[in-house]
C-alpha cells in the first residue's frame, strides 16, 4: 500500500508529477483542484461556492474541502493506496490525513502502509514564469502573487510538519521533466 502526497508551491510542477507516479504505481491520482475545477465547471453547490476563493488564489475553507476528500477517499479504486495532488494544504487538512492514516492502520494491521511527502523545490523567480506561460483561468499575475503568499504562509509549514515525522521525501524540481521523475522514482522506492 503506497500513499503519496505531493507538496510543493504553485508550479512545482506537482500535477505532472503526480500523474506520472499514479501510472508508474498504478494508483488513482486525487488532484483536489482537479475535483473543484470540475465542480465549478457544472455548477454545483460546491463548485458556485468555491469558485469564489479560487478565483482570487485563496484557499477554498476547509469544511468545503474536507468532506469532499473524504468522499474521494472512500471510492474502491483508493483500496491498495493513492496519490493526492493539492492536499493537504495546510496543517488542519494534514491532521485530517494523519487521522485517516492512523484509521486504516487500526482497521488493516498487516497491510504495510508507506506514506510519504514529497517536495518538490523550485527557486520563487521560475514557479512565477512557469504560471504565467501555463494560460489557466487563475493565472493572471495578481492571483499568482496571491497563490504564492498563501503557499507560503499556509502551506510551507508542511515542511517543517512532515520533517519532524521523517515523511519527507524533498526533490529537486529544477531540472526536466523526465529528470525529476527519476529522481521521485528513485526516492519513493528506496523509502518503501
Ligand atoms: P491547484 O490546481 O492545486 O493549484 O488548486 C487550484 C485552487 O483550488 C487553489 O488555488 C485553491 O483555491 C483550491 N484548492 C485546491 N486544493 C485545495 C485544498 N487542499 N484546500 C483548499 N483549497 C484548495
Amino acid at each position: 500500500m503506497v500513499k503519496l502526497v505531493f507538496l510543493g508551491p504553485p508550479g512545482a510542477g506537482k500535477g505532472t508529477q503526480a500523474v506520472r507516479m499514479a501510472e508508474i504505481y498504478q494508483l488513482p491520482h486525487i488532484s483536489t483542484g482537479d475535483i473543484l475545477r470540475n465542480n465549478v465547471a457544472e455548477q454545483t453547490p460546491l463548485g458556485i461556492q468555491a469558485k469564489l476563493y479560487m478565483n482570487r488564489g485563496d484557499l477554498v475553507p476547509d469544511k468545503l474541502i474536507l468532506g469532499m476528500v473524504d468522499h474521494r477517499l472512500k471510492q474502491p479504486d483508493t483500496e491498495n493506496g493513492w496519490i493526492l495532488d493539492g492536499f493537504p494544504r495546510n496543517v488542519n487538512q494534514a491532521y485530517f490525513v494523519e487521522k485517516l492514516l492512523l484509521k486504516s492502520k487500526n482497521e488493516k494491521p498487516n497491510v504495510s502502509n508507506s506514506f510519504f511527502v514529497i517536495n518538490i523545490e523550485v527557486p520563487g523567480e521560475i514557479l512565477v514564469s512557469r504560471l504565467l506561460s501555463r494560460g489557466r483561468k487563475d493565472d493572471n499575475e495578481e492571483t499568482i502573487k496571491n497563490r504564492l503568499e498563501v503557499y507560503h504562509q499556509q502551506t510551507k509549514p508542511l515542511v517543517d510538519f512532515y520533517t519532524e515525522r521523517q515523511q519527507l521525501i524533498s526533490i529537486d524540481g529544477n531540472q526536466s521533466i523526465d529528470a525529476v521523475t527519476n529522481s521521485l522514482k528513485q526516492a519513493v522506492s528506496l523509502s518503501c
